[in-house]
């Protein structure tokens, strides 16, 4: 089963909090089953750059929604390149300080820029020239991709997932979880959304190690997609 609004590329749809492991099991996913790999939380990165980079307040709407129109974002879908440029400028790195991070807040709830940055996404998959594509990050179960025949939700408990982002950013633990929570809070009502969608697959990760995790994301594309992409 393919996703007419996709042009018979498979979509897999996962979203889940910060810390679930949604990136690193979403790209494994990508590179076992030859799929691409979005990384829609990079394109909402690059537009708060870019709107900075532009002298702007990503809470001026008028602003961001004008710094969409010359929005020239180059970002791949290959699950090993996570290079990111933004009108010829790599900002793969810049992307990920503290300031870009915390000005993305700005427009996140901008219905305008979601539809513009949606848009992108579905083009982008449409248009890939794969069998299939990963999309990863909010929304994308509930809103980008509501027919995708696999959507996932992937969740850990909050000590796990406070545990894991401190290995992975090697910072306080209690820094961590503050920042996990905040960031939970904000994106809470994506979530909501999902957990009560029928047509959405939870996979709970706290119990999980990597090879698990990735292997029970295997299990629901297989169940979903009659087999047919689960190698
Ligand atoms: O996934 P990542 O941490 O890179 O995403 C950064 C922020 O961008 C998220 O915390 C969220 O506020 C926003 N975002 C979003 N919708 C997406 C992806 C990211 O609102 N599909």
């Amino acid at each position: 089963m393919t996703n007419d609004a996709f042009g018979g590329v498979t979509v897999v749809a996962i979203d889940g909090p910060a810390g679930s492991g949604k990136s690193s099991v979403s790209k494994e996913i990508a590179r076992r089953l030859g799929f691409g790999y979005l990384d829609t939380g990079a394109a909402y990165r690059a537009l708060s750059w870019h709107v900075l980079a532009s002298g702007a307040e990503t809470t001026d709407e008028v602003a961001v929604l004008s710094a969409l129109d010359g929005f020239d974002l180059r970002q791949g879908l290959d699950p090993d390149e996570r290079a990111v440029a933004v009108g010829g400028t790599d900002v793969t790195d810049a992307i990920r300080t503290a300031e870009v991070t915390a000005a993305i807040a700005g427009f996140t709830k901008v219905q305008a820029v979601r539809d513009r940055l949606n848009d992108g996404f579905r083009r982008k998959a449409r248009e890939s020239g794969l069998p299939g594509v990963v999309i990863e990050g909010r929304d994308i179960t509930s809103v980008v991709a509501p027919d995708a025949p696999v959507r996932i939700l992937l969740t850990a408990s909050e000590r796990v997932r406070a545990e894991r982002r401190g290995l992975e950013i090697s910072a306080d633990a209690t820094d961590v979880a503050a920042a996990i929570s905040k960031r939970d809070a904000s994106d809470a009502h994506t979530l909501s959304l999902a957990q009560g969608d029928q047509g959405v697959d939870v996979v709970d990760t706290t119990e999980l190690d990597f090879e698990q995790s990735v292997a029970a994301v295997r299990d629901v594309i297989e169940r979903r997609t009659g087999g047919r992409d689960g190698r």
